[in-house]
């Protein structure tokens, strides 16, 4: 597949056009970054591992009727999706209490949230991705209530189904960050990545950390502990199929 202009690049990934107009390409980089863009690093094969966990879980949703903009996995690294005009929210659904949340607010590390919390960040470096409310979306015109509404409820159901995938590979889903953007025809679909640099991830058993936070704190072999999320998700055949760079 021929791979067309880049017509965006963010802090972790690109975005290509392709020889069909209604599609981009996105390619996962190496880079991964931390505390709004201070820390950086460069992680070789992080782009194909999280290229390849995203593409799975997007199969999953896709599989139980969440419309995404996914297409397909080109190759490791690159994948072929929808042109959306992304929304600029950062929706973060929570399980458990952990991160930015228990330094705001006076919850319990760890306590349960049932049902799960949804929280609107404004996705904007310029004013460092602050908390927003319904009213605030409204007044600043970034959605509608009933895009709102629709946002909430598709949320939720992707909440459910990725901690019950998860669940069956021994991972708690404790928290994560989507976007949604909206098609050419205005159809709103989920967007960007699902991936442990946008997820927390806990070994069900131990509570482990196996996620972006290992780099935040700066502890252990990120890397590694990437590859075995990706081993966790991925399928043998799709492993064997895409994943050859990343294991040898
Ligand atoms: N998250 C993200 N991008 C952001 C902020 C948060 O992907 O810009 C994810 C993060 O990985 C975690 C969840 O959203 O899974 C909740 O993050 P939190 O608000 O606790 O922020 P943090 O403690 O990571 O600063």
């Amino acid at each position: 597949m021929k791979i067309g202009n880049l017509l965006y690049t963010g802090k972790a990934k690109d975005v290509y056009s392709s020889e069909n107009n209604d599609n981009v390409i996105i390619k996962f980089r190496d880079d991964i970054t931390a505390g709004d863009g201070e820390k950086k690093d460069n992680l070789q094969s992080k782009g194909e591992c999280n290229s390849l966990i995203s593409s799975k879980l997007f199969e999953v949703l896709e599989e139980k009727g969440i419309k995404t903009q996914y297409i397909k996995l080109i190759e490791s690294g690159l994948i072929l999706s929808e042109k959306l005009e992304m929304i600029p929210l950062e929706i973060i659904v929570r399980n458990i209490a952990t991160g930015s949340i228990i330094k705001k607010f006076p919850f319990n590390k760890n306590q349960e949230f049932n049902p799960p919390i949804i929280q609107f960040d404004f996705k904007n470096d310029e004013y460092h991705d602050p908390m927003l409310n319904d009213d605030i979306i409204l007044a600043l015109k970034i959605a509608n209530k009933e895009e709102l509404k629709e946002i909430r409820k598709i949320s939720l159901q992707i909440n459910d189904i990725l901690s019950k995938f998860l669940k069956k590979k021994g991972i708690l889903l404790v928290d994560f960050k989507i976007e949604f953007g909206k098609n050419l025809n205005g159809d709103i679909r989920l967007g960007d990545e699902i991936s442990p640099d946008t997820c927390r991830f806990w070994d069900i058993k131990t509570l482990k950390t196996l996620d972006k936070d290992l780099f935040r704190k700066g502890e252990g072999d990120v890397m590694d502990v990437y590859k075995k999320v990706c081993k966790l998700i991925v399928s043998e055949e799709d492993l064997k199929k895409n994943g050859e760079l990343i294991w040898h």
